[in-house]
């Protein structure tokens, strides 16, 4: 029998009716056999997460404030399911022990925690799985730092012997029994270690889109999904914007070599995108794979006459910025020339003081800033394509006035990375899009 680790978000888990959903879905294949549930998410736009109401409960404990309103809503929120579900679960009871904890001892994370917590025993319950409590093998420091070797074997030793089960998301605890949770989003990193614990065949990734989409949907019209795609060209798309999945959650699958298969709980019969190590040799044959990009860039650009002989300036220039924790998206060096490519925002923490630092250290001939720019990767991991379609991104982008100020392409051919203007950023994703389809 072969073993996939799904993982269902918060839109998938939000309400009665998308708990029906995903019974279905984990129906439909007997190797669903290990769950991972996030907290009940968003059920319309301006709906509430019940991780952020668990958030704002804490924040009142804390501040000395009445909290029992906040608490009554989240009550609500698995009261509804259950009764839709039509299950047993002792939700009074569960709800008096929290209260209990927020008065004694308001610790944030395990507030926080509590939705993934009752949203997995329901789960648990109405699929007659094992409920997993991650308690007992995700495990941190005690200054609440991830130790993934120590999770792996510690989930491996709760997980095997299950037929099925349902593990929370989202947290775990330290040597003490310290509930610690994970940065936000973190379930998808659970669904990710507990796939590598039990050495899965597949990791799902199920949640309210079809997989990850060529193109920002806000810029370009109905972008096609792309259906499979490297993890390499996955990082470097995230990196600069797209996201569909946690960004911790890709080195552990990654790693061990586990295919990802991002899923929609509303659309099942979509085949989602597939992130895999190598890709199908029979797989689509676009040579550009994605696009994305992020506005509110700076260029940094340092000049020395003579200094491209060895004497390690540009490495000296990034050691200024390392000093200052300061990281940057790119680094060209060309002859006597070092561009650096800066978050602005980040930039501005300390612009003034780090121009003046790289003057008195590197007495440079010229040092400036040129603002508002925006950078955008191109990406397609399918090599021998790739030289001619970066030609024909270039030239399109010319064609359409489009003025490139930055650019620098991988050795490997997976990405061409350029820097236009802000304003142009939109006109230069859909040009791109337009020549990749
Ligand atoms: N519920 C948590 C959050 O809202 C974790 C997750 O959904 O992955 O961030």
């Amino acid at each position: 029998m072969k073993t996939i680790v799904a993982k269902f978000g918060g839109t998938s888990l939000a309400d009665g009716s998308q708990f029906k959903k995903v019974k279905e879905i984990i129906d439909a294949d007997p190797d669903r056999r290990i769950i991972v549930a996030s907290a009940p998410g968003k059920r319309f736009p301006e709906d509430v997460k019940v991780t952020d109401m668990l958030i704002n409960c804490y924040e009142k404990a804390k501040a000395g404030e009445n909290f029992d309103k906040e608490l009554s809503d989240i009550k609500s929120r698995f009261r509804d399911i259950i009764i839709e579900l039509n299950i047993d679960f002792p939700l009074s009871q569960e709800f008096d022990i929290l209260r209990e904890k927020i008065i004694s001892n308001p610790n944030r994370d395990y507030i926080a925690s509590r939705g993934e917590y009752f949203n997995s025993r329901i789960l648990a319950e109405y699929l007659g799985y094992t409920f997993v409590d991650p308690e007992w093998c995700v495990c941190f420091d005690e200054n609440g730092v991830p130790d993934d070797a120590m999770t792996k074997r510690a989930m491996r030793a709760a997980l095997r012997p299950l037929k099925n089960a349902v593990i929370a998301g989202f947290y775990g605890a330290d040597g003490s029994g310290r509930i610690h949770t994970l940065p936000r989003g973190g379930s998808d990193v659970t669904g990710s270690l507990a796939a590598c614990a039990v050495n899965a065949d597949l990791y799902e990734n199920w949640t309210d889109v079809s997989g990850l989409m060529a193109a920002d949907p806000r810029i370009v019209d109905d972008p096609r999904s792309v259906e499979f795609l490297s993890f390499r060209e996955l990082r470097t798309l995230s990196y600069m914007g797209a996201s569909v999945l946690h960004t911790d959650s890709v080195l552990p699958a990654a790693e061990s070599g586990i295919s990802i298969n991002i899923r929609n709980t509303n659309h099942p019969e979509d085949k989602g995108t597939t992130i895999v190590k190598d890709l199908p040799e029979d797989g689509e044959d676009y040579p550009i794979i994605g696009v994305a990009g992020k506005k509110g860039m700076s260029v940094l650009q340092i000049e020395k006459v003579m200094v491209s002989d060895g004497s390690g300036f540009s490495a000296r220039i990034q050691d200024i910025l390392a000093d200052r924790n300061l990281p940057f998206e790119q680094c060209l060096t060309g002859i006597d020339v070092v561009t650096l490519v800066i978050a602005t925002d980040l930039l501005d923490t300390c612009r003034d003081e780090l121009l003046q630092e790289i003057k008195e250290k590197m007495t440079p001939d010229f040092v400036g800033v040129t603002d508002n720019l925006s950078m955008i990767a191109i990406v397609g991991e399918r090599g021998s394509h790739s030289c001619d379609a970066n030609v024909r991104v270039l030239q399109a982008l010319a064609d359409n006035g489009i003025e490139i100020s930055t650019m620098n392409q991988g050795a490997r051919n997976l990405s061409l990375l350029i820097g236009i203007p802000e304003e142009k950023y939109e006109e230069a994703i859909r040009v791109i899009y337009g020549m990749m389809s």
